[in-house]
């Protein structure tokens, strides 16, 4: 479904990503592993359209998505959900929800809403509440919420349960299975290594900004690299 080519970002003249390429399969979950600037961040938002590759290709369903800007990679089926939640702090959960629905018909917003309220129950009680209120898990789902209004068939995830108690991670990786099994396809960058490998049927590792290793994630999960790099054993 998404094939990214020999990708090559930077930040001025500083080159973060040296060349990477990966595959993610239509209702996989692959994850995006390697330690902190490494350039996971980075790759999400050259894939969402937020930051521009110097070189490489992405296509999506075979068609490629490199010039196009990212409200139109929305349009495409491609939603981020950015590392921090970043929600809008002041506005109001459903009006956060309205905003990730901003290519759809108003008619559709209901029940794309109330999908999100079932998905997130914790969500359905503080429709009219400012999102900056909100628990940290809370705005997580509410973040989750508002990528998936736009009704993606790719949802990149970056760091989804960053700063969550254990229970709240569980929790949304839950979800993030969830959404496999309705169709979802998803590519989840997740400090949570063990947990991450645990959902996922592919992994990458991605290592100053080339990828070092990639394959099944329980195979990954046995390699003494990972293991001794990622997952403290
Ligand atoms: P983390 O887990 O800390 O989020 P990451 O793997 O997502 O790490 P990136 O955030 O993509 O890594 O950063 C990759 C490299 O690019 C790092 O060296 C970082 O310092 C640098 N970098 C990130 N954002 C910028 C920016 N806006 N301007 C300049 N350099 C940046």
């Amino acid at each position: 479904m998404l094939s990214v080519a020999d990708i090559t970002c930077r930040y001025g003249r500083i080159e973060v990503l040296h060349g990477v390429s990966l595959d993610v399969g239509r209702g996989e979950i692959v994850t995006l592993i390697g330690s902190n600037g490494a350039g996971k961040t980075t790759l999400m938002r050259v894939i969402s359209g937020i930051l521009p590759q110097t070189k490489g290709r992405i296509l999506f369903d075979g068609a490629p998505l490199d010039r196009l800007p990212a409200h139109l990679r929305v349009a495409r089926g491609v939603a981020q959900v950015p590392e921090a939640r970043q929600v809008f702090a002041p506005l109001s959960v459903e009006d956060n929800l309205k905003l990730g629905a901003f290519r759809r018909h108003a008619a559709d917003l209901p029940h794309a809403m109330e999908r999100v309220y079932t998905l997130f129950p914790a969500l359905a009680g503080k429709r009219h509440t400012a999102a900056g209120t909100l628990s940290g898990g809370q705005q997580q789902m509410l973040a989750m919420g508002r990528a998936l209004m736009s009704d993606p068939r790719l949802l990149l995830l970056d760091e989804p349960s960053m700063g969550l108690a254990p229970v709240l991670v569980d929790q949304i990786l839950d979800t993030v299975v969830a959404l496999r099994k309705e169709g979802m396809t998803i590519l989840l960058v997740e400090q949570n290594v063990n947990a991450a490998l645990a959902i996922a049927d592919r992994a990458y590792v991605l290592e100053t900004g080339r990828i070092v290793l990639s394959g099944e994630s329980a195979s990954l999960a046995h390699d003494p690299r990972v293991r001794e790099a990622y997952l403290g054993l």
